[in-house]
């Protein structure tokens, strides 16, 4: 295989991207001047070394100064007594872009499919449940499962309130679905800000 089709090969690996796009990605980096390639592959080479896992939410965040969690959960102004919890980063930023949301959050790292959860050791449940569990005993009042409206995000929805079940029975926490104010189908990340603001004024 070629260089060049084994960056064509790499591109099609990345999501939502098909083989004419992952070619075209490939014809595109061809025309690049060479300073820009070079800096291209450079933060590329360096990313892990720049970004980081908040230990809080575990979304990625860049590392400034050595300091471990990111500006979200470092903000004293966000109001902790609300915890989002979504599947993916980019659901985040959709978020925070609508600018109608000042709780915390929490990446779960993937969805419970329908059909086939075999995959569920991948999410991050016992990391969930345990923070969860530390939270309630401080301010923690809502939960708000920010999953898409379509049988994968249902079914993870119940999941959770499933595994959280006995802490926020014992402590009396709201769950609500900021989906059923998405129209079904919905991806969180696709939505625009106007529906984002809806969906969370309309949780329930
Ligand atoms: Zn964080």
């Amino acid at each position: 295989m070629t260089s060049f089709d084994k960056l064509i090969k790499y591109f099609e690996r990345f999501p939502g991207i098909g083989a004419r796009q992952a070619k075209r990605f490939a014809f595109h980096i061809l025309t690049l001047e060479e300073p820009d390639v070079v800096e291209l592959a450079e933060l590329i080479r360096t990313i892990n070394t720049s970004v980081a896992t908040c230990p809080s939410c575990y979304r990625f965040h860049s590392i400034y100064n050595d300091v471990l969690h990111c500006q979200i959960c470092r903000n004293e102004s966000r109001d902790r007594s609300k915890l989002t919890i979504v599947e993916r980063d980019t659901d985040i930023d959709a978020i925070e872009r609508s600018g109608t949301y000042n709780g915390l959050y929490f990446v779960l790292g993937g969805m419970v499919p329908l059909l086939d959860s075999h995959d569920i050791k991948k999410l991050r449940g016992g990391t969930l449940k345990h923070l969860v569990a530390e939270r309630a005993e401080q301010d923690l009042a809502e939960i708000i499962l920010g999953f898409s409206i379509n049988p994968d995000g249902e079914n993870t929805g119940r999941y959770i309130e499933m595994l959280l079940k006995d802490t926020t029975t014992k402590h009396a926490i709201t769950i609500t679905h900021l989906g059923r104010g998405l129209s079904t189908g919905s991806e969180l990340e696709y939505a625009d800000s106007e529906t984002i603001k809806n969906a969370f004024i309309n949780r329930s």
